[in-house]
């Protein structure tokens, strides 16, 4: 166990300041509408890419949905 590797140093949070997530920190999101797969940063407004709508499913259950077809 390197339990102490992990342990963030507490002068890090005492010198005010914020660590910056970075370009790379998308949330992926999945249209209420199409299902695509819309990857937003934060800051990004809460609207599919691909069609505009508005309402986005956090990609964050591995349940699913799935269409019965094909
Ligand atoms: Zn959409």
């Amino acid at each position: 166990m390197s339990r102490e590797a992990y342990v963030a140093p507490t002068s890090a949070f005492n010198t005010g300041t914020t660590v910056d997530p970075g370009p790379g920190l998308t949330t992926q999101y999945i249209c209420g509408d199409c299902n695509q797969k819309v990857l937003l940063k934060q800051g990004d407004g809460i609207r599919c890419k691909e069609c505009g709508h508005r309402i986005l499913y956090k990609e964050r259950t591995k349940r699913m949905v799935q269409f019965e077809a094909r």
